[in-house]
């Protein structure tokens, strides 16, 4: 235990300095079950839901597990197992699916040896399920902002550029030529974004560029998030914005991707109004943009940013929610949206 806490010391004095040099909270916090590291960044960034890297936690499981099953075949229907309890949407749908999948009868016949159902059982519950079920199963991450990531693979991708980067350094040696060596690491990325989003800017052979609906948003919201607002644009049909429509909105887009889903759009277009950036999260604004935008005030299910939340100080386990994390700043602002 002594170790975990020298570790998470460590942790905490990188996320302090981070702290200070970025200045703001981030949206949300993905990790790779880094207890030590989770634990850290709960405490010094207690308004950032934490969630964990899906691919991480299943490439584990499978790690783990498949050595139990006969056949990969009999594998796949154990893993189609946990893939549905990951996917329950609800309190109904997470009871069922645990049961089935901490159920040994489930394995019946699938497994080596009968024996082993009850160590995947075990596993499955003292290292996932029990610790981190709201870090993991759809009902509870779905209530996040998010913005989409579920896995930490672009920060590796990321992480790969820097070692290799540094490799050039290694004869070297010492702090200050790694230091030299990170600064120029981080130019040259900076460089590369800065090039790509200037390429954003020309609308040239974009599908969206004569579409006035989008007049507002075009150059100053990520061509990412206009693709994934163009296509159920494109689906909309003005005569089938009724009542009902609007009304099978889970507020699910705004909540936790950050842009507006059809429904949002459907209302703007009924009111004959263009897309505002405003219902764009700041994530995907370009920077020089985000001040002018207004994600929080000007639609009726909104989220504080997290910029204009007071900072708080670490809490004590008390404060922590019943879902066994430190709330986010935005939770008490989230509510379903009328439509
Ligand atoms: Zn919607």
């Amino acid at each position: 235990m002594r170790g975990d806490n020298v570790k998470e010391a460590d942790f905490e004095w990188q996320l302090k300095a981070f702290k200070a040099l970025v200045g703001i909270n981030p949206a949300v916090i993905i990790v790779d079950r880094e207890l030590a590291m989770l634990n850290a960044f709960e405490t010094l960034f207690p308004e950032t839901p934490v969630t964990l890297c899906v691919w991480h936690v299943r490439r584990a499981i499978e790690e783990y597990c498949r050595k139990f099953f006969l056949s990969p075949t009999e594998y796949k229907k154990f893993f189609q197992l946990w893939m549905d309890y990951e996917s329950s949407g609800n309190e109904g749908e997470e009871i069922r699916n645990r049961e089935v999948l901490l159920n040994p009868e489930s394995y019946i016949g699938q497994l080596k040896d009968g024996e082993m159902a009850a160590k995947i059982i075990r596993y499955l519950q003292t290292t996932w399920i029990n610790p981190h079920h709201v870090r993991i199963v759809k009902r509870y991450v779905d209530t996040v902002r998010h913005l989409g990531v579920h896995i930490t693979s672009g920060v590796e991708k990321m992480h790969d550029v820097l070692k290799k980067f540094l490799k050039k350094f290694d004869k070297v040696g010492g702090f200050h030529s790694f230091a030299l060596a990170l600064d120029k690491v981080v130019k040259v990325q900076g460089l590369a974004l800065q090039n790509k989003l200037g390429k954003q800017g020309s609308s040239v052979g974009v599908p969206w560029r004569d579409v006035a609906f989008f007049d507002q948003i075009m150059h100053n919201v990520s061509d990412y998030a206009i693709a994934k607002v163009f296509e159920p644009y494109q689906e909309i049909n003005s005569d089938e914005l009724t009542e009902q429509y609007f009304a099978s909105c889970t507020g699910y887009h705004k909540r936790c991707l950050g842009y507006p889903c059809k429904h949002v759009m459907g209302r703007y277009i009924q009111r004959r109004m263009k897309l505002p950036l405003s219902g764009f999260h700041d994530h995907w604004i370009a920077p020089e943009m985000r001040l002018q935008s207004t994600y929080s005030t000007s639609e009726p299910m909104l989220i504080i940013g997290d910029r204009m939340l007071p900072s708080r100080e670490p809490e004590t386990n008390a404060e922590r929610t019943g879902r066994g994390r430190l709330e986010s700043g935005f939770e008490p602002q989230r509510r379903e949206h009328g439509y």
